[in-house]
């Protein structure tokens, strides 16, 4: 079939290769530069374990601190609480469920757990260049037997998921570089990171050309529908007519789904990144610090602090002092960290109440396949989708359920 991905990020990038390996023929458009959207900027990890929602239960409780600390880990900014408040409720109701946060769960679990089989065989005898198995931690400086900890135990032992419980000494033995602080931990042995998110995208993307593939620069407007097919589609410089459209375009999803009659819920849950070219020392595994939601990954090209979240407009300005929070938080636990050079970035992840991507047809034109809404965990999720979308593409038994992908969820 031809085949147009639209939108060069981690997710479509991977759907265009996976595409173009079963035989099709596909050209891959963007907007933008390759990999320039959110999956420029990402904390690198790359997570088979991570089967536990952001929603969960208890997140009522912690509304007054999202407004309380304009640079806590997750805050929502006053002028867009309107326009995102749909949303809110909507993500507090997943968390509420237990029934559904379980559901969540399973089908996270099965969107991720072969995603570092999937990158071994896309990238080939590239990817010890692109990805480390190392594993992964994550660190408490007090006690981690909260209420939210206990769920998360209990769903990742669901799912058979690796997970040694680390103490003081434990943790200090692993990375000696960190401030022996931490008194609780867990080590995900089966968990990596990428070196470099950026490189990664354009290394799919190289591959994909050398095999025949076209990647072109134009920005998507609309679709031209006729009896519930999309003829072609519309862009910028002109229109291109195709047998099927893959809608990778990330953020900017939901509002190509609302001229397609559907009704999709993405907020941009927008994270930063600071980046440290010459940190002299560097965290000896990737670490998530659980007290304040951030992590450090240690990189081709120096250390990577990212994380929080901030619920805003996707063109809202950035607000660096939310970076700067994360330098200072990062300075706690690696004193000895060199500073030097940092520089700061803003990014949107494209997230859904559930946590869960929507992988679906457009419902009035079934040859459009929407693949965007990753949030936490596009880079994740990106092999398992490309699978997907291949078997809406060509009418064939999905490798996990697709039902917790459905647009119509909302
Ligand atoms: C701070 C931070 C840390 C993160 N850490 C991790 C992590 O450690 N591990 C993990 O798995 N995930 C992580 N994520 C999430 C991950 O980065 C995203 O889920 C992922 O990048 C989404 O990929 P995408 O391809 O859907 O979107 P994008 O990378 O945003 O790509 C979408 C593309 O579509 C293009 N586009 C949009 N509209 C149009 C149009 N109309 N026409 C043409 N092109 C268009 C854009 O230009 C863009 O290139 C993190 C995110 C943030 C912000």
């Amino acid at each position: 079939m031809h085949i147009i991905v639209i939108g060069a990020g981690i997710v479509g990038v991977s759907c265009a290769y996976r595409l173009q390996s079963a035989g099709h023929e596909v050209a891959l458009i963007d907007k933008g530069a390759v990999g320039m959207g959110c999956s420029f900027g990402n904390g690198g990890a790359i997570s088979p374990d991570l089967c536990v929602p952001i929603a969960l239960p208890g997140m009522l409780k912690r509304v007054p601190r999202w407004f309380a600390d304009p640079l806590g880990p997750l805050v929502v900014r006053w002028s867009h609480f309107p326009s995102a408040l749909p949303w809110m409720i909507k993500w507090i109701k997943e968390g509420r469920d237990i029934q559904k946060v379980q559901a969540n769960s399973n089908a996270l679990r099965a969107l991720h757990r072969h995603a570092l089989a999937d990158y071994r065989e896309m990238l080939g005898a590239d990817y010890a260049e692109h990805i480390e198995e190392t594993g992964q931690i994550y660190v408490w400086q007090n006690d981690r037997s909260g209420p939210v900890e206990i769920l998360a135990k209990t769903l990742r032992e669901r799912h058979g998921v690796k997970a040694e419980r680390l103490n003081a000494a434990d943790i200090q033995r692993i990375d000696p570089h960190l401030n022996p602080i931490y008194k609780n931990g867990l080590h995900f042995p089966e968990n990596g990171h990428t070196l470099n998110p950026l490189r990664l995208v354009e290394t799919l993307a190289e591959k994909f050309r050398m095999h025949g593939g076209r990647i072109l620069n134009d920005e998507l407007v609309s679709f031209s529908t006729v009896n519930g097919v999309a003829r072609s589609a519309k862009f910028a410089k002109g229109s291109y007519d195709a047998q099927a459209f893959v809608l990778a375009t990330g953020i900017d999803g939901a509002r190509m789904a609302a001229q397609l009659g559907d009704a999709v819920s993405i907020q941009a849950e927008r994270g930063y990144h600071v980046m440290l070219p010459k940190p002299e020392i560097r965290p000896a595994i990737k670490i998530s610090n659980r007290d304040h939601m951030f992590g450090l990954t240690p990189m081709r090209d120096g250390v990577r602090i990212s994380g929080t979240v901030e619920i805003a407009a996707a063109t809202a300005p950035p607000n660096y002092k939310r970076a700067e929070a994360l330098l200072t938080r990062a300075k706690e636990m690696y004193p000895s960290l060199n500073t030097e050079g940092a520089t700061f970035w803003m990014g949107s992840r494209p997230s859904t109440p559930d946590s869960l991507p929507i992988i679906d047809r457009a419902t009035r034109a079934r040859n459009v396949i929407y693949a965007f809404g990753h949030g936490h965990s596009g880079l994740t999720g990106a092999p398992m989708t490309a699978r997907l979308v291949r078997t809406l593409i060509e009418d064939t038994p999905p490798p996990i359920d697709l039902a917790p992908f459905r647009h119509s969820r909302f």
